[in-house]
Formats: C-alpha cells, sequence, structure tokens
C-alpha cells in the first residue's frame, strides 16, 4: 500500500515500537511507590522531558491526555471551570473558523450551557490564514477576559498561523489575563514550536500525527494559566488529568517526539509535495487550497475542475493508494469541508477536494505512483466524455 494519509494517522514509528513493547514488557502502575511502579514512573518522566523538548516548554507544563481531543477539551472546559473557580471569569471566546471540530464543539457546548459566555469566529483570508486585522478589531470592540483558540497548522490545507502576531494581539488587544490555546496536532514534529517564548497559555499535541501511538496526547499548561480537571477520580498528572497513565502510549508518544525534535525530515516532505504538485500540474490544472500561504511541508489539499472526490478516493483506493477527502461524509451525504468554505472556495470546487498527506516512511516512488494512478483516471474521464 501507498500511504499519503499522515495527516489522518501516521504509521508508528519503529523506535515509538520499540519504547511501547518495552514498556509493555513490564507490570507497573505510575503511581505505585515499589520498583516496579518506579520505573513505570520513570518511562512517564522520560517521555514528559521528550515531550517539552519538541514543544519548547517545561517537562512541568506536560500534561498527558488521551489524544488531541481530549487535550483540546481540557484547554476550553478547563480554562473556563478554572477562570470561573478563581472567580476571574472567561466571558469571550474567540475561536477561528477552520479549527478541529474537537475545539469548534467543545466551544459551541461551553457557550451553550455557561451563563455568560459568547462565542466569537474569527475569519480566515482566501489563502485560510486568521485574517489577524478583523480579529484585531473584533477584540478591541468587546469587554470581558478572553480566551482564543488558534490552531498551528490546519489538518485540511496544512496552512500555518502566525502565531507570533495572534500572540501579540491577543496580549496587547485581549482582556487583562487573555489566554491563548494553540491546537498543534499537526504542527508538531513537522514545524518550530515555542510555547515558552511565543506567549501560549495551552498547547494540544497528539502522538499518532507524528508517528506515536493512536490514543495518547498531551496538554501543555502555561505556569498560573487556569485549569480545572475535567475528570474526577485518582489525581494523576498533578491532579489535573485523572486515570492511571497509558505507560506504553506514553513511552511510545515520547520516542516519536525525540525522533521528530529536530525536524529533520521536514526538508524531504517540502521536496515530495512540491514534486507531487508541480507534476500534478502538468496533467491537469488543479486548484491548490493554500498555495498563497505559508504550508506544512507534507499538505497538499486540491481539487481538479470536473473529478469528484469520492470518484478519485476509490480509484486511488482500487491502485492501493490512500489519501483523504476534504469533505466530510455524515449521513449519507457528501458535506464541503468548513475549512474550505471559510476560506471562499466555491462549494462544488470544494466537494472535489482531496487531501495528499506526506510523512516519515513517503519515498520518491509514492509521487510517481499517485500521478500515474491520478493520469489514468483522468484519461478514463476524458475518454468516457469524448
Ligand atoms: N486537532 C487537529 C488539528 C487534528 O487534526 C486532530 C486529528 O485529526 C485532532 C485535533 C484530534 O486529535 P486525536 O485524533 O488525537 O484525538
Amino acid at each position: 500500500m501507498i500511504y499519503l494519509d499522515h495527516n489522518a494517522t501516521s504509521p508508528l514509528r519503529d523506535c515509538a515500537k520499540r519504547a511501547m513493547l518495552e514498556a509493555l514488557e513490564e507490570t507497573g502502575n505510575a503511581s505505585s511507590v515499589h520498583g516496579a511502579g518506579r520505573r513505570a514512573r520513570a518511562r512517564v518522566e522520560k517521555a514528559r522531558e521528550q515531550l517539552a523538548k519538541l514543544c519548547g516548554a517545561a517537562p512541568s507544563s506536560v500534561i498527558f491526555t488521551s489524544g488531541g481531543t481530549e487535550a483540546n477539551a481540557l484547554a476550553l472546559r478547563g480554562a473556563v471551570a478554572g477562570a470561573l473557580a478563581a472567580e476571574d471569569r472567561i466571558t469571550r471566546i474567540f475561536i477561528s473558523s477552520i479549527e478541529h471540530e474537537s475545539v469548534r464543539a467543545n466551544a459551541l457546548a461551553i457557550a451553550d450551557t455557561v451563563p455568560g459566555v459568547k462565542l466569537n469566529e474569527i475569519p480566515v483570508t482566501r489563502d485560510g490564514a486568521v485574517d489577524c486585522a478583523a480579529f484585531r478589531l473584533a477584540l478591541m470592540q468587546g469587554k470581558g477576559r478572553v480566551l482564543v483558540s488558534v490552531m498551528a497548522a490546519n489538518n485540511e490545507t496544512g496552512v500555518i498561523q502566525d502565531l507570533a502576531e495572534v500572540a501579540r494581539i491577543v496580549h496587547a488587544e485581549g482582556s487583562d489575563g487573555a489566554l491563548l490555546h494553540v491546537d498543534a496536532v499537526q504542527a508538531a514534529g513537522r514545524v518550530p514550536l515555542a510555547f515558552d517564548s511565543l506567549g501560549m497559555d495551552y498547547l494540544t499535541v497528539s502522538a499518532h500525527k507524528l508517528g506515536g501511538p493512536q490514543g495518547a496526547g498531551a496538554l501543555l499548561v502555561k505556569e498560573g494559566a487556569p485549569l480545572s480537571s475535567c475528570i474526577a477520580g485518582g489525581g494523576q498528572e498533578m491532579g489535573r488529568r485523572s486515570g492511571t497513565e497509558n505507560v506504553a502510549a506514553i513511552a511510545g508518544f515520547g520516542a516519536a517526539a525525540e525522533e521528530t525534535s529536530n525536524l529533520s525530515e521536514s526538508e524531504g516532505l517540502a521536496e515530495l509535495r512540491d514534486a507531487f504538485e508541480r507534476e500534478l500540474k502538468t496533467i491537469a490544472t488543479p486548484a491548490i487550497f493554500g498555495a498563497g500561504a505559508k504550508r506544512l511541508p507534507n499538505t497538499s489539499n486540491f481539487a481538479i475542475p470536473g473529478l469528484s472526490a469520492e470518484t478519485a478516493l476509490i480509484a486511488l483506493d482500487l491502485d492501493g493508494i490512500a489519501v483523504s477527502s476534504g469533505s466530510a461524509c455524515s449521513s449519507g451525504k457528501v458535506k464541503p469541508s468548513h475549512v474550505l468554505s471559510a476560506m471562499g472556495v466555491d462549494e462544488n470546487l470544494a466537494r472535489g477536494g482531496l487531501r495528499v498527506s506526506f510523512g516519515w516512511s513517503s519515498k520518491k516512488d509514492d509521487v510517481s505512483a499517485i500521478l500515474a494512478s491520478l493520469r489514468k483516471l483522468l484519461a478514463r474521464q476524458a475518454a468516457i466524455a469524448a
């Protein structure tokens, strides 16, 4: 199989598999005081350091969770509840219009259920970058403590946000105690992250997007930022996320974080992606979404006018090639992606959105293979139309 869907999940790296197998060989609850427990604890703490290094943060800011979704939920719900408990309520939440569903749904649920909290959407430009001028204006117009959630890089288009500018606006124009959450699930291990120096308060990371196991993630929290635990129980993770740690998954997460911390794969990924897009333009006239913005090195999201995403996905799958469509399928209907809609992409074109995402296991031959498959499909379509 030719796997070009690393933004959905990336295959498990060998280093992560080794770290997991070693952890699985041994019994031990990381909270137990005996030797086996202490060895499990040591694995968790090593991973905490590895992850902190990847994110430019202190190990003490890392809280392990079951993944990116839980970390996003904990950031938003935990910040709102924590601020409320400290009697310094959050009354305005801003999220960009291209956030992942785990941010959108939690922000909506908070606005629906917590009295006095208003949700605002920050628009993006046609290239998928947060419209900083509109954001600044909206922030200045209201009053009350602010929580802002902007992703570091988008999962569909790979467009990278100017986090330094977003953080500057949040802290210059937001209320006293304005808070910034960044979903870095797609950015981690692909572009630099600087949690401590960029002025972020919360940062979400997920293991399986960087070659660690599925079902592990982390929320990084700045010292002093409000956070109430969403799960009551044994008080693990410094009382911020109860539940026995998944030691093997955390160990695999740490190993994958370590292997990606120097970003040494990024240049090779950009070469593959750029070669793919260059060659694609010789066989069709694709619209490449976000092409005018800074993008993750591994991601290409495009549509070929007249080619539906489902037809392309099926044809590629029959040739053993895995990619994603930019559209979400629900109740039998293909909905155009909210990300492409927010970028003002025509609905019909958006329905043809395809995402190719390269990763650590990708090779030059993968590019030739997907292009050959698309070329064959386009020729067949042209023959039918003739
Ligand atoms: N945030 C973004 C940007 C994502 O792409 C994803 C997964 O697709 C998530 C959050 C959720 O992460 P997880 O799959 O670990 O729950």
